[in-house]
């Protein structure tokens, strides 16, 4: 959105649990849709947050048998929002834990990474993934995204909860610089 408050972008798979971590995150339960049908979202939904600040929707990647075409357009839908919001934007790229980095999440990690927005990628769904698993699976998942140690990767729950405050913690930093701006 262009009135310059600041952005919180969030990004993902199909199916990855975005519209639930958002949802979560702000303690509402019909922010963003959750849905039983992936691959629906083509559209870039924006929510005001507080009056403070914009949460953005980015359409889900990946659905099924997506085409390159289907690609295409995601990535049209993207670049075009960058664009404008580059600057006032943190970019949340979820990746699912059980299922971890998948090739598509590494072309989405690949292709955000190139365009310089800031970035923050969160593991979905860690309620699924036995605790005594949990470093493993972070650690494989970092490997795929090729994440050095200080890369921020946050372990999220929207089902317990769990990693919210962290993500929180990583994202307000942004909303404050921008807010001192
Ligand atoms: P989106 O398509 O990425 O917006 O995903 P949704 O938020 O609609 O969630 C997709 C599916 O994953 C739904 O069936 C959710 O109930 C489920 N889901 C979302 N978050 C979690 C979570 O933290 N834990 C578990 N176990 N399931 C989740």
């Amino acid at each position: 959105m262009r009135d310059g408050r600041p952005e919180v972008g969030f990004v993902g798979r199909s199916n990855v649990g975005k519209s639930s971590v958002m949802n979560r995150l702000v303690g509402r339960k019909g922010l963003a849709k959750t849905s039983s049908t992936p691959g629906r979202t083509r559209s870039v939904n924006y929510f005001l947050i507080n009056r403070r600040f914009w949460f953005v929707d980015l359409p889900g990647y990946g659905y099924a048998k997506a085409a390159k075409d289907d690609r295409r357009e995601w990535a049209a839908l993207v670049e075009s929002y960058l664009k404008d919001a580059a600057s006032r934007l943190r970019l949340v790229l979820l990746v699912d834990a059980k299922v971890g980095a998948t090739p598509l999440d590494v072309q989405a990690f690949e292709y955000l990474s190139g365009l310089g927005v800031a970035l923050i990628v969160a593991a979905t769904k860690v309620d699924r993934v036995p605790r005594g698993q949990r470093a493993g699976v972070l650690r494989v998942v970092r490997g795929a995204l090729g994440l050095g140690d200080d890369f921020p990767l946050i372990p999220v729950s929207a089902h317990s909860g769990e990693g919210m405050k962290e993500l929180w913690g990583a994202v307000v930093p942004h909303l404050e610089a921008s807010t001192r701006e």
